[in-house]
């Protein structure tokens, strides 16, 4: 295979203290790539501000005047991290590129394992997930809730691998793909998931984060979960069809049970408690489930106004 140039993304919201020394750090496994003759000397890194309120974006377009290699663009607001992604993918596909790696900003993952990634991708794999070695610098709620979160995909049939977060390399060939998908609320690890591209898996050391601040709350954290629950799978809609039908022939074989009393043991049916259970039980479980169909409801609000995915409101290219 030839040497591919690499384009390597990384979403970035009020990253100020620590974007520049990311950039340099990145810079040092691009020219030890280049060293090695895997990648070619025209590989260039492509930030996406994500609506932040603090001096990133001076940054960047710092960078970029004192070095073209660096690129990027602004979004108009904050629209969260996977349409900074979105963004950056469909920002180095239009520059050109033959493989792009997603990096956090606060480089928590190893960012020698791109050279794994590389050799991945010349072995001929077009998707290279990358998976955490451990959880050990989440704290404990972070790392059972995602661990939950893994479970419930998989469950629902939405196979996206164990401990992969956004650092992957993506051919090309999965760009295109990217292109034709119209989808604006995508889920990229379902995404790449199922196009079904050929996949290989890299280990990777997961360290604190330095400077500044984790940029997801719990609500953003919860928002992403639904969205990839939803935008990947109608089980739990299914679930929902079952346990009706299941609670109406519990019901019916409960009616008969007092009819029976009713009528041929002549006694007339007690259990008040027996009702406000029941009855508050089933309320809750009827909302519960009304507030599944609305996450798909709300999927299909968003997606059907076709508005666009994100507005740039500057592009460095
Ligand atoms: N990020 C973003 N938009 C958001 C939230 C996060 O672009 O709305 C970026 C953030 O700047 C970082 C990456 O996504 O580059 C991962 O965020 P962070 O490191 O704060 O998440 P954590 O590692 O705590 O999960
Ligand atoms: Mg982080």
């Amino acid at each position: 295979m030839v040497k591919p140039t690499l384009a390597i993304i990384i979403p970035c919201l009020n990253e100020e203290l620590l974007v520049e020394s990311t950039v340099n750090r990145l810079f040092e496994v691009i020219n030890t790539l280049i060293e090695k003759d895997k990648i070619k000397k025209n590989s260039y890194i492509y930030l996406v501000d994500d609506g932040s309120t603090d001096k990133t974006w001076e940054i960047i377009e710092k960078l970029h005047n004192e070095n073209p290699l660096v690129k990027g663009a602004k979004f108009v607001k904050n629209y969260g991290n996977q349409k900074a992604l979105v963004a950056g993918l469909l920002g180095t596909r239009e520059i050109g590129c033959d493989c792009v790696v997603s990096i956090d900003a606060d480089l928590q993952q190893d960012e020698w394992a791109i050279e794994k990634f590389i050799d991945k991708y010349s072995e001929g794999y077009d998707i290279v997930c990358g998976i955490r070695n451990s959880r050990d610098t989440d704290s404990f709620f972070k790392k059972y809730t995602a661990l939950c979160f893994y479970k419930v995909m998989n469950l629902l049939g939405a196979k996206i691998p164990v401990n992969h977060s956004d650092y992957r390399l993506v051919s090309n060939k999965s760009l295109k793909i990217l292109e034709q998908y119209p989808e604006k609320q995508l889920f990229l690890r379902g995404f790449f998931n199922e196009i079904g591209l050929k996949t290989a898996y890299v280990n990777f050391d997961v360290k604190p984060r330095m400077l500044g601040k984790s940029k997801f709350n719990f609500l953003k954290l919860l928002g992403l979960a639904l969205n990839g629950i939803t935008s990947f799978s109608i089980i739990p809609l299914r679930i929902i069809a079952v346990l009706g039908f299941i609670m109406a022939l519990a019901s019916l074989g409960y009616g008969l049970e007092v009819m029976y009393e009713k009528i041929i043991l002549d006694c007339t049916p007690k259990g008040w408690a027996t009702q406000i259970c029941l009855l508050t039980f089933f309320g809750g479980i009827q909302l519960f489930c009304l507030g599944i169909i609305g996450e798909y409801l709300g999927q299909v609000y968003r997606e059907v106004k076709a508005r666009p995915r994100y507005v740039n409101d500057i592009e460095l290219k």
